[in-house]
């Protein structure tokens, strides 16, 4: 009897602690962090243009073409959020205009080094990206934020979101995205690769990729690519041949597993926990 009793009340701290009883729900709770939480309300986008020590900066003509893109992935996110009810304003506050900031440590997800963010932001006058959001907020308040580094490299884009475990650590609080100027050939202006920005700005919504890495395993693809193939968190080389037609950032959607995660809906379905359950465990 006591044994059960203290398995049982083992389960209760766990389930308490999480506040929730599946793969799904536990991951939900772990991205509600940051600075961008839900998909809605009035957006301050904060985009800086970042070249390397030993690269070539961004021209006048690139730049433009860069902040061209981002009205595409604004009414991209509005148009998804609005089949939830949801409605969103994104306003872009963008540095790094008229001369890059310059970093020297090595941006590459490889590297596996978040410390060039620091640098920039010390460049632009501030020790700690939450002195950046308070001033922001402060000047013109707003309900989510983040930041977009476009990166004059080439590598593969990715995001850096906050989750529950660092939610009080000011120095991950304000989320942000790396998006380098070319990745296998390809310009991130390409009509092919716009997708790219909304999708580095869901993750720091919540959303999980659904393609083989370290949130889905080779099955949990194959799912993802027979239930919700028109997600924007698959990408775009996991299931179009490489001599076919790409899409363009249109014909992509917020899967209704991600939106559930973003918390655009709230019909919990069993099938999600397939998708999200290497995620939660990795959280074990
Ligand atoms: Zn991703």
């Amino acid at each position: 009897m006591k044994k059960a009793y203290i398995l049982l009340a083992s389960l209760l701290v766990s389930s308490i602690s999480f506040g929730q009883k599946n793969f799904t729900d536990q991951t939900r709770y772990i991205q509600t962090a940051g600075s961008a939480t839900k998909l809605e309300g009035k957006i301050l986008q904060v985009n800086i243009f970042v070249k390397l020590k030993d690269g070539p900066s961004f021209s006048k003509t690139q730049k433009t073409e860069i902040l061209k893109i981002l009205p595409h992935s604004e009414n991209w996110l509005k148009r998804e959020a609005g089949k939830y009810g949801k409605s969103l304003t994104i306003s872009n506050k963008t540095y790094g205009t008229d001369k890059d900031f310059t970093i020297s440590s090595d941006p590459d997800p490889d590297a596996n080094n978040e410390k060039w963010t620091e640098e920039v932001l010390k460049q632009m006058g501030y020790d700690n990206p939450m002195d950046l959001y308070d001033e922001l907020k402060a000047k013109d308040p707003f309900d989510q934020m983040y930041i977009v580094f476009f990166i004059n490299a080439e590598a593969q884009s990715y995001s850096m979101p906050c989750d529950k475990d660092y939610e009080d650590d000011d120095a991950a609080f304000v989320e942000s995205a790396a998006v380098f100027n070319n990745f296998e050939g390809k310009i991130i202006t390409d009509k092919t690769e716009e997708y790219v920005v909304p999708h580095e700005i869901l993750h720091l919504f919540g959303t999980l990729d659904l393609y083989k890495g370290p949130h889905q395993s080779e099955e949990s693809q194959e799912f993802a690519i027979k239930t919700v193939q028109k997600s924007i968190m698959l990408g775009s080389e996991i299931f179009l041949d490489e001599d076919e037609e790409q899409w363009e950032l249109p014909q992509y959607e917020i899967d209704e597993f991600n939106a559930y995660i973003m918390g655009l809906h709230n019909n919990y379905k069993k099938w999600y926990d397939v998708l999200a359950k290497k995620f939660a465990k990795s959280y074990k």
